[in-house]
């Protein structure tokens, strides 16, 4: 028998309709017990959790301690696969599917995760792997990657008991190709609620220039990568790219700012920002330079070395175009839905109108590199280099993407951690950002 299962977590409402679930409770908390997925499942059909109500308020700082995520689990089961969701109290969640590539995502209000290290799923079943985190402020979410289509079944959800917060219940079976792409999609309210969010922060964005612009200082926007359910890659010292990102560019910001620019950040926090809308947040401000900050990974791990990306519409070498494709990810790790018209991934197009902004990219990427590497390693072999990236492709912001190190180089890593390296390479960055304009 297979016996495997992975911890992982999520939420759910609470009402009397769900309350009446209870006559299954035994048997599953019976069978969790004893450390075993539910294979007989409970006799009563599971009830559905009544649609939730209104949602939080976008971008709102939830009140109150957060609903903790205790425990997640994964049952493989002859005819599905089963996850189980232990929370410290009934919040919303919603589960559904969304095609290219097949994911369920598991959407929630904020949540606090406090998950052990569970053990990755085996490969069995419908789970291919499965990350969680926050998706934007006040909005936690969970993201499955399928190896095989599924149909997601009504979500049960077990109140406590047994020494059990609630346990939301989600069961996933086997399906056809056009049954999952028939249903896959965002549910209407959730997409509402996303360009909502999207319109919200072009709005503060909108409300921020003038007065910035109005006091005739270069407008910087710093991009650090990835962030929330989106961690980046992983490096050999646990260091995760989203912290490095965040950490090198909050401390940029403040040099930046130090020396007379005004700056503005795709995000401050450890919270995920779409793809699009970091390079909305570029345009809003009409910055006169964007810098993405990111770090790269490698399977050999000898590989060391900050290198600099700026944009083409794919005619880029090998190693480029694996890169934007990892770095164009971000999106379908968090679970956006890419079926409308601004996919990221599409491939790019660059028109005559945006070779000016490339060519002001490349000029920075060349002088940054010269200073960069009087301070740190720089790759050996073309360290400016060009691919499609989608956080760059804003037609009248000059951009960059700085892949600052390899986090599977051991070296890299290391000095990737330290106040040092991070204080010097922020200092010689803003010394490029110096000469872009003052040569002028
Ligand atoms: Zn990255």
């Amino acid at each position: 028998m297979r016996a495997f299962f992975l911890l992982f977590c999520a939420a759910a409402v609470l009402t009397p309709a769900v309350l009446m679930a209870q006559g299954s409770d035994d048997a599953i908390s019976r069978l969790m017990r004893q450390g075993e997925p539910a294979r007989n499942l409970p006799t009563a059909p599971p009830r559905p959790v009544p649609p939730p109500g209104p949602g939080p308020v976008i971008g709102a700082k939830p009140q109150g301690p957060l609903p903790i995520v205790m425990s997640a689990r994964i049952g493989e089961h002859d005819d599905r696969t089963r996850l189980v969701i232990e929370l410290s109290d009934p919040v919303n969640l919603r589960a559904f599917a969304l095609a290219n590539p097949d994911r369920v995502v598991i959407d929630m209000p904020e949540v606090s995760w406090r998950l052990g290290a569970p053990p990755r799923p085996s490969g069995f079943g419908s789970i291919k792997s499965y990350r969680y985190g926050q998706f934007r402020a006040g909005n936690s979410r969970m993201v499955i990657d399928l190896n095989q289509p599924v149909s997601v079944a009504d979500t049960l959800v077990i109140p406590p008991a047994a020494g059990f917060g609630y346990r939301v219940v989600i069961d996933l079976f086997p399906t056809t190709r056009p049954k999952f792409d028939a249903k896959a999609g965002w549910p209407a309210d959730l997409k509402k609620r996303e360009s909502d969010a999207e319109k919200l922060a072009a709005m503060i964005a909108a409300q921020q220039t003038p007065p910035a612009r109005a006091a005739g200082k270069k407008i910087i926007v710093l991009d650090p990568g990835h962030g929330g359910i989106d961690s980046g890659t992983v490096g050999v010292n646990g260091l995760m790219e989203k912290d490095l990102a965040l950490a090198e560019g909050l401390k940029l910001a403040r040099v930046l700012r130090s020396r007379g620019y005004t700056v503005f950040m795709t995000r401050e926090n450890d919270t995920f920002v779409p793809l699009r809308q970091r390079v909305a947040i570029g345009r809003t401000h009409k910055a006169d330079l964007f810098i993405a900050l990111h770090a790269d990974s490698n399977p050999d791990s000898s590989t060391t070395g900050l290198s600099i990306y700026t944009l083409s519409d794919g005619r880029s070498d090998r190693e480029a175009a694996a890169l934007a494709r990892r770095e164009n990810q971000s999106d379908i790790i968090a679970g956006v839905d890419l079926s409308g018209s601004n996919n990221p991934v599409a491939p790019i197009l660059i028109d005559l109108a945006q070779r000016d902004t490339v060519n002001k990219s490349s000029r920075f990427a060349t002088s940054a590199i010269a200073r960069l590497s009087q301070v740190t390693d720089i790759l050996a072999r073309k360290p400016h280099r060009s691919a499609s990236l989608a956080v760059l492709t804003a037609p009248d912001v000059p951009a960059v993407l700085m892949e600052l190190g390899y986090l599977s180089n051991a070296d890299d890593a290391r000095q990737m951690n330290t106040d040092t390296w991070r204080t010097q390479v922020a200092e010689a960055i803003a010394d490029a950002v110096d000469a872009q304009f003052a040569s002028k």
